[in-house]
């Protein structure tokens, strides 16, 4: 049966737009499918050839959405099936449509790795519905991805700033580690702390303070270079890491900071104020004789934070280097 293709016809369906890939070598089936497909408003992609179908699903905008033969040069359909499961990435949703109309082959395509399976000659009506069923599969998938998305990034972000969190900072001080020991390079470490921050929220109230907290973040983050990473570690002390930064440059960077922060006001709910910070830096090797450990860092930073506030605070000190490889 080769239902009227404008008979379902539908532009404003729930398909519009949506891409699919067609893989199916008979000539004039694959015309009938992509002119109704296209009538319903999906947005097709046609092979007639396994391998190419197989080469179009692995590109990363590749339709999410396939109808594939069984018999066809290059790859069956069922074969397909198999390599999309093992290669993993995005769900890809697939219908077996094939001439083949047993129980057996019903489910040799399912065990496969096809989601549906239709047999030809099939009624255009039931295809669509079909195809609707994956759609709405493909919109679960994609509102969970987006809710793990957003877990994730709650479990690893610091709600008041937005930046990293303390325990993904210090992951993250664990990954450049582990890099740096690859690539045999250094790691700059900074530690911010807010200069008497007690006085923001006894002169402007708590909510006040929250808002220079989110601003000075701000600052700090346009302060860094793209491939640094900046974390709130609790209440005003942030870290920042600068991959393949030493002193001096890393001591210019915190100058840079620490001139962010203290050059303008502060503009808040509750009236302006002027704040400053205190930076204590180390750079070090991760790698080879005289490498740094994780702890030894941190407090080499710490310790440099503790000077510059002795020292007067709104500025820089770092560690001295040999100091640092004696930790
Ligand atoms: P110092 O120059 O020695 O660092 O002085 P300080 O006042 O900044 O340091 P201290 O550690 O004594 O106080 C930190 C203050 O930061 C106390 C606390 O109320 C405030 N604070 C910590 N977390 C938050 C927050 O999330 N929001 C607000 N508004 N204040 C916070
Ligand atoms: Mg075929
Ligand atoms: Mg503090
Ligand atoms: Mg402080």
């Amino acid at each position: 049966m080769v239902p009227n293709p404008q008979a379902a016809s539908d532009p404003s369906g729930v398909e519009h737009g949506r891409a699919i890939l067609i893989a199916e070598d008979d000539a004039v089936f694959r015309r009938i499918l992509e002119a109704w497909l296209g009538k319903w408003g999906y947005a097709v992609t046609a092979t007639s050839d396994g391998q190419q179908a197989w080469e179009v699903l692995q590109r990363e905008d590749a339709p999410k959405l396939a109808i594939l033969d069984w018999m066809m040069p290059g790859m069956y359909g069922t074969e397909l099936c198999r390599k999309v499961r093992t290669a993993g990435g995005p769900y890809r949703y697939l219908l077996l449509l094939t001439a083949k109309t047993e129980k057996h082959d019903v489910i040799a395509g399912l065990e496969a790795g096809a989601d549906d399976y239709l047999s030809k000659p099939f009624d255009s009506n039931e295809l669509r519905a079909r195809l609707r069923v994956g759609q709405r599969i493909l919109d679960l998938q994609d509102q969970l991805i987006a809710a793990q998305d957003a877990l994730r990034f709650q479990a690893t972000h610091d709600s008041l700033t937005g930046l990293l969190n303390h325990g993904a900072i210090l992951d993250a001080l664990h990954r450049e580690l582990e890099r740096g020991k690859r690539m045999q390079s250094t790691l700059g470490l900074i530690m911010v702390d807010i200069d008497h921050f007690k006085t923001v929220n006894d002169t402007l109230g708590h909510l006040a303070g929250d808002e220079v907290l989110h601003a000075a973040a701000q600052r700090l983050v346009s302060a860094v270079r793209a491939y640094d990473s900046v974390g709130r570690c609790g209440g005003e002390e942030f870290i920042v890491l600068a991959p393949g930064c030493l002193p001096p440059e890393l001591v210019t960077q915190a100058e840079r900071m620490r001139t962010m922060i203290a050059s303008d006001p502060f503009v808040t709910s509750a009236g302006q104020i002027r704040i400053t910070a205190s930076f204590g830096v180390v750079g070090a090797s991760v790698a080879g004789e005289d490498k740094m450990e994780r702890d030894a860092l941190l407090r080499a930073a710490d310790a440099a934070l503790y000077q510059a506030k002795s020292k007067g605070r709104n500025r820089v000190e770092c560690a001295p280097m040999t100091a640092v490889a004696a930790h």
